[in-house]
């Protein structure tokens, strides 16, 4: 286990069962579509999560990818957000599954769902490797989940603090030493 780490939450071997389990739902719900589905990553974090989640997909599918950032202070109720990297091709009348890392407010999903709906996908839902139900302030619907986590601060698997620690195999939580 990594020195920084207070303990390891969620193992390697626990993540790329669950991604299988996930990976075929989703496969079953979208065998029939007209066209593909597209996987929707959201970076940096939720990258080590759809490289292990796609290996384990039964059907045709493509993959793009956006990153956006929030601003606003943490007094507003409602925050924006700034799109980084857009997507490079049309998603028109394509159905989405957005590949998160982590909700926690759900204000970045809220916003991303929006932006896609109005780029004119045919259907948008959700698979997020982790949930931190606790936190959230606004609602959305998020039709995949991977494992439900506590209130914590959690790191790995994608997931920095400050850019690091996203090379762990596993999620585990930061000793508050190191944030
Ligand atoms: P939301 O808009 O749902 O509040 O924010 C989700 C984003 O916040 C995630 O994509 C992630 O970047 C960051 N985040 C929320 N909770 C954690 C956490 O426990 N650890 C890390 N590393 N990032 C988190």
């Amino acid at each position: 286990m990594h020195a920084h780490l207070d303990k390891i939450l969620i193992n390697q071997v626990e993540i790329v069962e669950r991604s299988k389990q996930l990976a075929k739902e989703i496969s079953e719900k979208y065998a029939k579509t007209d066209k593909p589905l597209i996987l929707v990553a959201l970076l940096k974090g939720s990258v080590p999560f759809l490289a292990e989640l796609m290996k384990h997909m039964s059907i045709d599918i493509e993959i793009d990818f956006m990153d956006v950032s929030s601003y606003g202070t943490n007094m507003e109720s409602t925050r924006d957000i700034r799109i980084l990297k857009d997507l490079d091709r049309s998603i028109k009348e394509h159905p989405i599954v957005i590949v998160e890392d982590i909700v926690d407010t759900g204000r970045t999903l809220q916003a991303v769902i929006k932006i896609l709906d109005n780029k004119g996908a045919q259907s948008i839902e959700v698979v997020s490797l982790l949930d931190k139900p606790s936190r959230r302030e606004v609602e959305v619907d998020v039709a995949y989940i991977g494992f439900e986590i506590p209130n914590e601060f959690v790191v790995g698997f994608g997931l920095d603090f400050a850019e690091k620690y996203r090379e762990l195999p596993y999620i585990g939580i930061l000793h508050k030493d190191f944030y």
